[in-house]
């Protein structure tokens, strides 16, 4: 019965105006929906009540705002937060609030799981179950949002104080191989009657899907984020296999023609520190050549990630000194950089430790098999919009 409901946290402002259309309500209609959705994190109509009474009662013969089913919530030492979202069919994915003095960040995942299998994460190497729906996406903020003011004592509402001030798609899942949803998503968050985040503050982290970087320039331009970890083809082909689809100067070029559209004007590289994989001075340098060409500089700031590192992986994380000597090389050819630092290890909410512990294990084989067929049906064509259903 509810599947013949529609979920209006599925629905970006535009498609939000357009269903209220259809109920021969007028656009303003769908922001006070929006607003009573987002900014008081209503889901029953009955609440609504600048709403008239027989407008909410046909609302709740046609929709529903379906919230996450959440299966765990943990809080770690410093202040971080993670919460395992179901998603059906034995599939979890992660959401973590990372609290800082003067912001409070969300990290969302637009994937369960990730065909891209890079070497160093371990969303990769439980293959790919499915793509979130955009109402899965912005759930996952719209959950986080009003669960941490309820925790807080923070009233519903505009005047209430925001909790999440920056959102960074870096949880589990390619975003770009996702792209709808996760565009609709972006758009509920930037839209005034709903989340009004500035572009500059929601954070998109890519591994390098060339064509959907000039089409999120087109759609949604919101912070870019690379996932860069090499300084060169070969090693770039051995961590991240997605690009021998996007060599490192497509990829290159991809960043520059996106900054025209960007609300920074600077592209964030991160590089995960591999020990003795990634992390020379050398490699350091051919890092500067890459981005200060001189015929096509690529404005950037580079992220250190230490490697969080999982079992399987059998790679380290760089000693301290390393990456701080790493960092000094970059630093002293003016590239600005930081070290990440890593929060949550205590409760598993790192960077590449968003694994979805109480999935069933016993299902990876049969991921891992969706998996192939992924990438035998289309090749190594990752810039296809695609959803595998089982
Ligand atoms: N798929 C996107 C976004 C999710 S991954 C991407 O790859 O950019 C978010 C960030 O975490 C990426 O920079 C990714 O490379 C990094 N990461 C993945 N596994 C990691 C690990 N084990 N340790 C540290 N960083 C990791
Ligand atoms: Fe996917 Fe990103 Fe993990 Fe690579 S690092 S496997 S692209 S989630």
């Amino acid at each position: 019965m509810t599947d013949a409901l529609t979920n209006l946290l599925d629905l970006d402002p535009a498609q939000l105006v357009a269903f209220c259309g259809e109920m021969g309500e007028k656009p303003f209609r769908a922001k006070q929906l929006q607003r009573w959705i987002h900014q008081y994190g209503a889901s029953d109509f009955a609440e609504m009540t600048d709403l008239a009474k027989s407008l909410r009662e046909k609302l709740a013969t046609r929709a529903v705002v379906r919230p996450l089913q959440v299966l765990s919530d943990h809080t770690s030492s410093d202040g971080t937060r993670k919460w395992l979202v179901d998603v059906g069919n034995g599939n979890a994915v992660e959401t973590v609030f990372i609290p800082e003095e003067t912001r409070g960040t969300l990290c969302i995942s637009t994937q369960a799981g990730c065909a891209v299998n890079c070497r160093f994460c371990s969303t990769g190497k439980q293959g790919f179950s499915r793509n979130l729906t955009s109402g899965e996406i912005i759930g996952q903020l719209w959950m986080a949002e009003f669960a941490l003011r309820k925790s807080k004592g923070v009233a519903p509402g505009p005047k209430g104080e925001r909790q999440i001030t920056n959102v960074v798609m870096m949880g589990m899942g390619e975003p770009l191989l996702n792209y709808e949803p996760t565009v609709k998503a972006l758009k509920i968050m930037l839209d005034d009657n709903a989340y009004g985040l500035s572009r500059r503050r929601v954070t998109l982290s890519t591994s390098g899907v060339v064509p959907m970087i000039d089409k999120l320039g087109l759609d949604c331009p919101v912070a870019l984020a690379v996932s860069l970890h090499a300084s060169n083809d070969a090693l770039r082909d051995s961590l991240i296999p997605l690009n021998r689809k996007y060599p490192l100067a497509d990829l290159m070029a991809a960043c520059r023609r996106y900054l025209e559209f960007a609300p920074r004007d600077f592209i964030t590289f991160e590089y995960c520190m591999l020990d003795g994989v990634n992390d020379s001075d050398r490699h350091a340098r051919e890092l500067i050549a890459l981005v200060q060409s001189r015929q096509n500089p690529v404005p950037c700031k580079f992220n250190l990630i230490p490697f969080n590192p999982f079992p399987e992986s059998g790679l380290t994380r760089s000693p301290d000194h390393r990456i701080r000597a790493f960092a000094k090389v970059l630093m002293d050819a003016g590239i600005v950089t930081t070290v990440r630092k890593t929060r949550g290890d205590d409760i598993d909410a790192a960077c590449g430790q968003l694994a979805g512990e109480v999935q069933d294990r016993t299902r990876v084989q049969e991921r891992m098999q969706k998996m192939s067929t992924y990438q035998q049906k289309y090749g190594e064509d990752f810039g296809r919009i695609v959803e595998i259903r089982s």
